[in-house]
Parts: structure tokens; sequence; C-alpha cells
């Protein structure tokens, strides 16, 4: 299975050619602020599957434990990278050509997750 996505102006595309290894919601204040967005839908593939055909994102270290990647135009954000696990890379859900390909089973920094958001379903809580 391939995966494929890019930002909102079309400037950046990626590609994957593996399997999502997990999806998830993340309500931590970082993410929030870097997608301007109540809440961030991630799933994780092996990094090295991962490959950007158009196109190259700015990376942010967002943390000195993780880089962030988005589109220097768009501002769409893309990828985030845990320095100290190379193994993996969260791929924003939403910048997926088919968001309804995978689906987050769990979330996660649940203490700052706003009040009013409201997810179908309530995935587990770590
Ligand atoms: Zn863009
Ligand atoms: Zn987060």
């Amino acid at each position: 299975m391939v995966y494929e996505g890019g930002c909102l102006c079309g400037e950046i595309r990626y590609r994957i050619d593996a399997e999502p290894l997990s999806a998830g919601y993340c309500h931590c204040r970082m993410c929030q602020r870097a997608a301007g967005a109540p809440v961030v839908a991630w799933v994780a593939f092996p990094r090295d599957h991962l490959s950007f055909v158009k196109g190259d994102p700015l990376a942010y270290q967002a943390s000195p434990r993780a880089v962030r990647r988005f589109c220097r135009h768009c501002g769409t954000a893309l990828t985030f990278e845990y320095s100290s696990d190379t193994r993996t890379v969260d791929v924003t859900i939403a910048s997926l050509d088919e968001p309804n390909a995978t689906e987050p089973v769990y979330q996660i920094w649940t203490a700052s997750r706003e009040p009013w958001v409201h997810l179908d379903g309530e995935a587990p809580e770590f």
C-alpha cells in the first residue's frame, strides 16, 4: 500500500510505501500551536519509508526532543519526528490525500485537551 499526501499549496508532496504503525490524536499545546488547531491527528510510519517527492519542507526544532516539518510557503504541518527515536515518523492525517485511509485509535496529552473538543467514539487516553 502506498500513501501520498502534501501541503495546502501543493509545493510539498510526500509518499510512504509502508503500512501505518499507529494513529492517534494529540492534544498537546505544541501541536495546537503548530497547526493552529485544537487537536492534531497523527499517523506513525516507519521513517525510512517516507520520502518527499516534491519540494523540501522546512524543519523546525520545536524542542530539544523533536523536529516538525512544514511547508515554508503555506505553513501546512506535515511531520513530527522524535530525535531519540529514528525509526518512526508521525504524519498529519489531514495532509494525506485520503485522510480516511487510517483512523486515530488513541489520544495523548489529554491534560491540555480543550474542554469543548468532543471526539466521536472517545479513543482511549494515555
Ligand atoms: Zn505548501
Ligand atoms: Zn502534540
